[in-house]
């Protein structure tokens, strides 16, 4: 596989395009962002601890029925996806309050939400991703209905699975972001899942093991994210 031009660069990783039409390099860097890329700093060895994060977590989907863009992990930071059309939306299911919906609604962290809840966003980081229903999505047009049903559908099949899988490493999965993308007129999981994109928190400690660690100065970021992963049975290059 030959990689060949810069699609995009993103907050935290870069595109490239390779000489198959229909497959894309996506390297991880260290760059961190929070509060819509107002704090950004470069973590070391982050980029290559969520490269094979990901890979593991997006096998672990597969294994479970859910089709996702991932192809294989190239070396350290670099792993080889489908090229999908992405959705300009951020499908996020929360099982406990955190982050910007305590914000938003005044509410404390740490409340059990039965059932989960589930938000959209729109994918614009000029204006701050802002949260969106479906009749925007359907007035604006930026998904058809039927792949909003299988989005919605594919997130919560996604919780299903991943709560049990952390929950065997003892970790209560507090909330995650999820982004799709269409690929031969299907609907399939693209872009990550990693702490970047998710709450993890201790299940007796209730300790926060990801990217709050970085959103609030508390430290140790990178070696949270590790954390998790030896508890999944991870072993980092
Ligand atoms: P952001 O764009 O939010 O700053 P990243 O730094 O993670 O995020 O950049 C990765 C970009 O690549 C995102 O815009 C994401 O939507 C896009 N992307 C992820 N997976 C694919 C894919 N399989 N095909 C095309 N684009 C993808
Ligand atoms: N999230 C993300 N990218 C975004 C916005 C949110 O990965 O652009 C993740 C975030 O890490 C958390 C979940 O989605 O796990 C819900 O985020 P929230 O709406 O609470 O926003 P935040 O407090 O992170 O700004």
């Amino acid at each position: 596989m030959e990689k060949r031009e810069q699609l995009y660069a993103g907050k935290a990783k870069s595109v490239y395009t390779t000489d198959d039409s229909k497959v894309l390099i996506l390297y991880f860097r260290n760059d961190t962002s929070a509060f819509d890329g107002k704090k950004i700093e470069q973590l070391d060895r982050k980029g290559q601890v969520n490269n094979q994060f990901n890979a593991y977590i997006m096998g672990q989907l597969e294994a479970a029925g859910i089709e996702t863009h991932f192809i294989q992990q190239l070396n350290a930071q670099e792993s080889l996806v489908k090229r999908l059309t992405m959705i300009p939306l951020e499908c996020v299911v929360r099982n406990i309050t955190a982050g910007s919906i305590c914000r938003r609604l005044g509410i404390e962290e740490g409340m059990d939400l039965n059932p989960p809840t589930f938000e959209f966003f729109l994918k614009n980081d000029a204006l701050g991703d802002p949260m969106v229903n479906e009749y925007h999505i359907h007035s604006f047009g930026w998904a058809q209905a039927e792949h909003v049903e299988k989005m919605k559908a594919l997130t919560f099949k996604v919780n299903d699975v991943l709560k049990n899988l952390f929950a065997q490493g003892n970790m209560l999965l507090v909330d995650y972001k999820l982004e799709f993308g269409l690929y031969e007129d299907r609907i399939i999981l693209g872009d990550e899942f990693t702490p970047d994109g998710c709450r993890l928190w201790d299940m007796e400690t209730r300790m926060k093991l990801d990217k709050d660690r970085f959103r609030q100065g508390l430290g140790g970021v990178v070696e949270a994210y590790e954390e998790v992963g030896h508890r999944l049975g991870i072993n980092f290059l």
